[in-house]
């Protein structure tokens, strides 16, 4: 996709790290704004949940460095990321720091500008498309609806010490849907203490490895019996986890088919 960049960047070569949001796994989903400052960055600095396809947007030219991030094998710790955008920008470079989904949802993303702003580099923010909103659409599974859901609640189901420190009276509500990011570890947990807080055994639940990718899988279940299914299905990351009412939309309104062609990501 060509577009036109001159009105993107500032004239001077002032170094700048722009924060891109990258989607949930499907390029068709990058803004074009993520486009654009792909194909002008000097440096992109992208994260493990960046889709291959984002990176085919970049200059030719364009030196590229891998973050990291993923659970357990943090390849660059995030002060060394940290540190790694503050020299590149002081170089004079443009930077695009390419992270999975929106960068201001569970991507750390605040951090990194935290650092920028310390160091008085110049930044700017790209959104994305979020895996919640991303996943649950190619899952056919509305987040809010008029019916079953009034509200929505993103919590990261990250296990610290072993225990996700979730608050579980706030997860049960009733018209809510809860949508877990990273929490294919605390499943059990998660299900057992909805369960234990009031929720009801057979609340739907769905979980979706891979969502908008050729590689899209969709469990569904019940609190009561997810864990198993889970587990038995051998799913493996990255997996968004959805609870609540709206799930059973899934079974009419799933949409999302891999494409003929598509050969699975390795
Ligand atoms: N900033 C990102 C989230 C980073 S946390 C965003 O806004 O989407 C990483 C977690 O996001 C994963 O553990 C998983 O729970 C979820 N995730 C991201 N991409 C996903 C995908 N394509 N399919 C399923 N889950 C995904």
């Amino acid at each position: 996709m060509a577009l036109k960049a001159e009105t993107m960047l500032p004239a001077t070569r002032a170094g700048r790290v722009y924060l891109v949001g990258a989607g949930p796994g499907d390029p068709e989903l990058l803004t074009l704004r993520a486009v654009r400052l792909l194909q002008q960055a000097d440096v992109i600095v992208y994260d493990h949940l960046v889709c291959a396809g984002a990176l085919d947007f970049a200059r030719a030219g364009a030196q590229r460095i891998y973050a990291g991030k993923r659970r357990n094998e943090h390849t660059l710790r995030q002060e060394q990321i940290n540190a790694l955008l503050v020299k590149l920008a002081n170089e004079g470079k443009q930077v695009v720091r390419l992270k999975g989904g929106d960068p201001f949802i569970f991507g750390r993303g605040g951090e990194e500008l935290q650092e920028l702003a310390a160091q008085g580099v110049a930044f700017e923010v790209v959104p994305g498309v979020t895996a919640a909103s991303g996943v649950a659409s190619y899952a056919g599974i509305p987040l809010t609806h008029r019916d079953l859901a009034h509200s929505c609640l993103f919590v990261t189901g990250h296990l610290k010490d072993g225990s996700a420190n979730l608050d579980w009276s706030a997860m049960v509500r009733l018209r809510q849907t809860v949508v877990v990011y990273m929490g294919l570890g605390g499943l059990p947990e998660i299900c057992r203490q909805m369960m234990a807080h009031g929720a009801a055994a057979q609340l739907p639940i769905a979980v979706v490895q891979n969502g908008s990718i050729a590689t899209q899988r969709v469990v569904t279940g019940t609190l009561a019996d997810m864990p198993e299914r889970v587990a038995s299905a051998g799913l493996e990351s990255p997996c968004l986890t959805i609870i609540g009412d709206v799930v059973s939309l899934h079974e009419s309104l799933a949409w999302f088919r891999a494409p003929p062609t598509a050969t699975p990501a390795s």
